[in-house]
């Protein structure tokens, strides 16, 4: 049985671990959830999971979620709450694996705990990778934990590894889905409105990544993630369109093979991936071979998607560069989206604010939530 604390439990990540935990209840157990400020959904998982212990976001509403668990006759769970609380779930000794969904640098701090505790991380949350990669990697290292990728694409490249060695690679292939402007001629990409640019062809996924994946800055950070998952440098990670997204990511060997992993559309398969490795236990998720009928690959278009440049850039420098490509992105995207900058307009942000960036490598996680506010008020004092 493996217990797992989940950090993100009421995302959508965090949820589809909850269905893979209750469709393999010999298999995994709840030990610990941190839910962030949905109270409802936090009070309904704990009801259902009876976890040890249960973070949430403020100390107002870890009181409430307390009292609510007394007056359900449950006063021994334990509720804590703010990011040390997230670290007390995912350092808990009941737990045996921690999923890190946290959407954005707020997991960081107890991811990072969690490898220097020994826990295999499954990991959902790009931008700890892409912040403090370098960091984690060592951490894990030392340590000899695994961080699993549950990223479809990190994931995909995770398992076509499986079959050679790190030396044997020669290059790494994200695919990308294109986001909808692949075909957009190029001077209309000015004027691209939130509402445009929020519909997603293949992926319902949240507001921001959505718009990352409209400007393939996603891509980009997935870039970044696997340099670092994987120990390669930038020049050996290259980026494939490919609108049907039915394949996740390739891997091409030194001896021109390509391995590519194909499965549904469906992030429960990465997710089980993670948490059963190296298993591979029996599932219902089945992809229908005869929906194969055709697959592009393109290549990416860097005037259209100037992000992709950016990110080849800021993993080539390293240290503080991908933490301020991550920041800048996010206010960028943030400004976007209340209109107050236009589309083209988030490239522009993030190249100006790389380009302010000091050179430095952050040796603590400190150091790493410090160089990201840094770049979060340069991007907002460029567009203020
Ligand atoms: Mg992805």
């Amino acid at each position: 049985m493996k217990r797992l604390a989940i950090l993100g439990s009421t995302g959508s990540i965090g949820q589809s671990t909850l269905s893979i935990v209750e469709q393999f209840p010999n298999r995994y157990s709840v030990a610990a959830l941190a839910a962030g400020r949905n109270l409802e959904e936090a009070f309904a998982q704990t009801l259902r999971w009876r976890p040890r212990i249960v973070s949430l976001a403020t100390e107002e509403l870890a009181g409430q979620l307390a009292a609510r668990l007394k007056t359900a006759g449950l006063p021994e769970i334990e509720v804590v709450h703010g990011s040390a609380g997230t670290v007390a779930c995912s350092t808990h000794p009941e737990a045996d694996f921690v999923v890190s969904a946290i959407v954005g640098v707020a997991g960081l701090e107890a991811t990072h705990a969690a490898i220097l505790a020994g826990k295999p991380i499954g990991l959902a949350n790009k931008e700890c990778m892409v912040a403090a990669g370098e960091i984690l990697t060592a951490a894990a290292r030392e340590r000899n934990v695994p961080i699993l990728p549950i990223d479809s694409e990190h994931n995909a490249v995770h398992q076509c590894m499986r079959v050679g060695q790190h030396g044997e690679v020669k290059t790494i292939w994200l695919t990308a889905s294109g986001g909808p402007f692949r075909h957009l001629p190029l001077n209309e990409f000015a004027s691209i409105t939130p509402e445009q640019a929020l519909k997603h062809p293949t992926w319902v996924m949240g507001r921001r990544i959505t718009i990352d994946s409209a400007t393939m800055l996603n891509k980009g950070l997935e870039i970044i993630e696997a340099c670092r998952l994987f120990n390669v440098p930038p020049s050996q990670v290259r980026v494939t369109v490919h609108p049907q997204s039915t394949v996740h990511s390739l891997v091409e060997f030194v001896d021109g093979s390509i391995l590519a992993q194909i499965s549904v559309t469906d992030m429960r398969l990465p997710i089980l991936y993670a948490l059963a490795y190296p298993e591979r236990p029996a599932s219902t998720l089945t992809f229908d071979l005869a929906a194969l009928r055709h697959l592009d690959f393109e290549q990416p278009d860097f005037e259209r998607f100037p992000c992709l440049r950016l990110a080849y850039e800021a993993a080539e420098m390293g240290g503080n560069h991908p933490i301020a490509l991550n920041a800048a992105d996010e206010v960028a995207v943030e400004a976007f989206l209340e209109r107050r900058i236009p589309f083209t307009g988030i490239p522009s942000t993030i190249e100006r604010v790389l380009a302010s960036t000091p050179e430095g490598h952050p040796a603590t996680i400190a150091e790493v939530l410090a160089a990201d506010r840094q770049a979060r008020q340069s991007a907002h004092a460029l567009l203020s």
